[in-house]
């Protein structure tokens, strides 16, 4: 697999939350730069989309020690859908590569270097406050350097494409990306379970409705649905008040909800009575 398709795999798996894979940086030069690699697609991204400053977060994963990924996400409550636009767009990562040569003060096309942002007075040698350099990342300032993080945009996300949503996605690749956001056993099983019945796929997980302030465990968007699969804590008299809660809100939006609880036995009956939704024979 190229680095590219690699890094579609993972920015495909995202909704508010964007994951980029840095993939093959040697452990020991990561941490040199990884804060400026940081801000050069953070500056990005903001530029693209006209979002303004600390609308867009991005830290290192799992963490500045080892860094393996950069996670965007959006810091403002319930995001603008830049991340999603990011993800739906099939170049959009590679108009970000550009935009984060541009930021580097590289010209994109040519890969030349021209020294500094636009009428700066002074030759950019590293870094600046036009590119790397911001007040967050001040303590690594003497480790950013604006040319490492060009070259490695040019050899790894300028060819970059996101691949198609959900649908396009093989059902095998689907269910490994639904999988990974799952954040239960029981919702891996649900998920394995509807795909070993061959059943349609929800669209989406660990989806956030603001409007309701919750984090549904799946979508079917085409059937504004949202699946919840509730563990035994859902017993629990609070929480049955805020799931109440949760579903006439959502249902007040027209959408409609469906719980499936960990009594496994009962997972049929629901399937059958929404076969609109999960097509197929149980
Ligand atoms: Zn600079």
């Amino acid at each position: 697999m190229s680095e590219s398709a690699m890094y579609s795999g993972a920015v495909q798996a995202a909704a508010t939350e964007a994951p980029l894979d840095l993939g093959r940086i040697p452990r020991h030069v990561a941490q040199q730069w990884i804060d400026g690699l940081n801000m050069a697609l953070k500056r990005a991204v903001e530029a693209l989309y006209q979002l303004e400053d600390g609308e867009l977060a991005a830290e290192p994963l799992p963490g500045e020690d080892a860094p393996r990924l950069i996670l965007f996400y959006e810091a403002a409550e319930g995001g603008a859908g830049v991340l999603r636009r990011l993800v739906e767009t099939p170049d959009a990562l590679r108009r970000v590569a550009i935009e984060a040569l541009r930021i580097c003060h590289y010209d994109p096309e040519t890969g030349a270097d021209l020294g500094g942002a636009p009428g700066a007075p002074e030759r950019c040698e590293a870094a600046c406050y036009e590119c790397l350099l911001s007040y967050s990342n001040q303590r690594v300032h003497d480790q950013l350097d604006r040319h490492k993080a060009a070259a490695w945009l040019r050899a790894n996300l300028l060819d970059g494409v996101v691949c198609a949503g959900p649908t396009a996605a093989p059902r095998g690749e689907h269910v490994q990306r639904l999988s990974n956001l799952c954040e239960s056993d029981l919702e891996r099983e649900w998920l394995a379970y509807l795909d070993a019945r061959n059943l349609r796929l929800p669209d989406d997980a660990q989806v956030y409705v603001e409007h309701c302030q919750t984090r549904a465990d799946f979508v079917y968007r085409d059937k504004d649905t949202v699946v919840y699969i509730d563990g035994p804590h859902h017993d629990d008299a609070h929480q049955q008040a805020e799931d109440a809660r949760i579903t006439r809100c959502l249902r007040d939006l027209g959408v409609t909800v469906l719980r499936f609880g960990y009594r496994r036995a009962t997972w049929d009956a629901i399937i059958e009575g929404s076969k609109h939704i999960f097509g197929g024979e149980v």
